[in-house]
Order: structure tokens, then sequence, then C-alpha cells
């Protein structure tokens, strides 16, 4: 269970460690190319195994802006990214709350030598405006948003030497919608799930002849069923036969993940997060791959676990739940280094997004 129960949403990164950021180029969208937008961020500490280098622990996702980079059970339009600190740290104090918060987050600009901070989207800038030299970007593409914004304090910097004082998150049409979050338990009672079958267990009992059983009950359920539709439509049905009326009354397959997540979802119009650290993901759809075992870890070759899933309702908070083409989910999973392990220089490391959709 995590101590900790907040996230964000939208807005700029806080980033847990200031310093030490991703690069620009590990925020590019696979499929465009160009640079994804923060989409959220979940405080993530408190592992059964976590090690005291991950006393801090925060996972960042991202997700590409462009509506054509989200294509059908396919992740390449977002990334996670994790990072950790020790409880003894250059950023936050030793006895002070378990978890930064937002409040308590260094500003990046701040640090006398930390990194610089693009304007339009809050991550690593290695790029400057070259009339001013002061204002910076992740990318070409940002500086272009920010132009029509940016020329007026460009000349103004050349007058006094520095751009006049901006709100700390200032808002603009790259980033999504701000707000906190409580990642709260779901509701979810014990018979929730009663009355839909479950194939994936009736395979698991294969051996012990319980699958068996429950065919021939089934088997025998449907005999009835077909023998009663058959009296009842004896006289208008005269002339088909027992096949026509099989193929007739024959059912497509029941996707029962859907049916399940469906009511979870029903129970829970409100959850954005589902956030089961060691748990189990819950399939959208049984349409669709999610594996059961993922790539491990990068760093350390640990097993990656289920961490959390985003919930279709954020793409109505964020306002991207438009009609068409756009940035769509049935669910997205994040699967992590189950060992929590140490990152380089305590920096950012790419963790493993899966995502699948109602197609
Ligand atoms: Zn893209
Ligand atoms: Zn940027
Ligand atoms: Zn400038
Ligand atoms: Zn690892």
């Amino acid at each position: 269970m995590s101590r900790c129960t907040w996230g964000k949403i939208g807005g700029k990164p806080s980033w847990l460690n200031p310093k030490v950021l991703p690069k620009s180029s590990d925020l590019l969208c696979s499929v465009c190319e160009k640079p994804m937008c923060f989409l959220m961020q979940v405080c993530a500490n408190g592992g059964e195994s976590d090690p005291p280098h991950a006393f801090h622990r925060t996972l960042f996702l991202f997700v590409c802006r462009n509506p054509g980079c989200s294509r059908p059970n396919d992740a390449s339009n977002l990334k996670a990214f994790r990072c950790q600190l020790p409880r003894a740290n250059d950023f936050y104090s030793f006895d002070g709350p378990m978890n930064p918060d937002f409040g308590d987050v260094p500003d990046p600009r701040a640090l006398t030598d930390g990194p610089g901070l693009c304007k339009i989207c809050g991550c690593a800038a290695a790029k400057k405006c070259a009339k001013c030299q002061v204002a910076r970007y992740c990318s070409q593409a940002h500086q272009v948003i920010d132009w029509p914004q940016h020329k007026l304090e460009c000349a103004e910097v050349a007058v006094n030497g520095s751009i006049s004082e901006e709100p700390k998150n200032p808002r603009n049409a790259f980033v999504f919608k701000e707000f906190e979050v409580e990642i709260g338990q779901e509701y979810m009672p014990a018979n929730l799930f009663d009355g839909i079958s479950d194939d994936e267990e009736d395979d698991d009992n294969e051996e012990d002849g319980n699958d068996e059983d429950e065919t021939e009950e089934e088997k025998k359920a449907r005999i009835r069923d077909f023998e009663k539709f058959l009296k009842e439509n004896k006289e208008k049905n005269a002339d088909m036969t027992k096949e026509d009326l099989d193929a007739a009354t024959a059912e497509q397959p029941k996707d029962i993940d859907f049916d399940k997540f469906n009511r979870l979802v029903n129970l829970n119009p409100d959850q954005i997060v589902r956030y089961k650290r060691y748990g189990l993901p819950l399939r959208a759809t049984g349409r669709s791959e999610l594996p059961e075992v993922v790539e491990p870890c990068d760093l350390c070759g640990s097993p990656r676990r289920f961490e959390m899933q985003l919930m279709p309702h954020l793409l109505s908070l964020i306002d991207v739940d438009a009609i068409g083409q756009s940035i769509d989910w049935a669910s997205v999973y994040v699967f992590t280094c189950s060992a929590s392990c140490e990152i380089a220089d305590y920096g950012y490391a790419k963790e493993l997004v899966v995502k699948q959709d109602f197609i």
C-alpha cells in the first residue's frame, strides 16, 4: 500500500528530482517524434520491497498531444518514468513530510546549478531564445508556440535585461488543465463479478475436472433452452432445420473482461486511476492482448509488475474525449520495476506502458 494518496494531472511536472531531468530526446513521442505533454504524476512510495534509496518515489506519465498518434492497442504515444530519492537528499528535509507535497517541490529555476525549464512544457530546456538568451525551450516546436507571447517579453529583456515576474505555472495551450487528485480506494464489493463466468478461471481449473462439469451443465441448459425455443416457435419456424435455428440463435462470443470492467466503472464512475501496486490490472476487454508477463526492468533485469491503470474517465477530465479522432484508451497500464532499483544520478528511469482500446 502506498503511503501517499495524491497525484497531479496536467499543468507542468513537479519534478521529484528537480536537477537531473529526463532528456528532451527521452520525451519524444515514438510515433511523430515531437515532444510529449505531461499527463500526470503519482506519489508512489512505500512499496513492500522498496529499498532506502527509494524513500521518495514518484511516477510521471507523458502523452503525445497529436490525436493521430493514438493508435488502437498501442502505447507508442505514451511514456512513464520512475524517479526516487533517499530520505537524506539535497531537495527535501529529512524530517519533513513523508511525501514532498506540491507546495514543497523545489522550483528548478531557483536552483542556481539546476537545468533550465521549457517555458511551454516545464521539461528540461537545452535551447535558448537566440535574441534575448533568457527564454528557454525544450525544442524549436515549443519556441514557436511561445513566440506570439514571447516577442513582447523579448523586447522587454533587451531594455531591462530580464523577464518580468511570471506566475509559477503560466497556462498555455500546450499543457493540460491542471488539478490535484486523491488516489482513493475503489469500491469493489465481493460479489461484484457474480454471474459473469470467467473463462480464465475455467482454464485454470481444467485439470481438476471442474471445467468439464460446468461445460456439461451449460450444455444441458443450452439444450433445454433450445427445446423450449423450438416448442415456442414450432409453427413459425416449421421449415427451418435445427442447423438453421442454431445459426440464427448463436451468440457472439461474450467479452467477459469488458462486462467486468463495465461493472467496476459503473460503480466508480469518477475513478481516474486504479492504483494497485503489485496488484492485478483489470482488463478492459478480452478482445485485445494484455500480457501477463511483461519485459523486465531495463536497468536491473528484475521483473516488472503492475502498478497503476488509467481509466477512461481521465479522458474527459483532460478534455480529449472528443468524437472522432482524439487521444483515446479503454485503459492504460503501467508496469514498473518490482525492485525499485537504483537509477543513475537519482534521475528518471523509463517504465513500461501498455494500452488497451475497445476496438
Ligand atoms: Zn506523436
Ligand atoms: Zn517544451
Ligand atoms: Zn527572447
Ligand atoms: Zn530495476
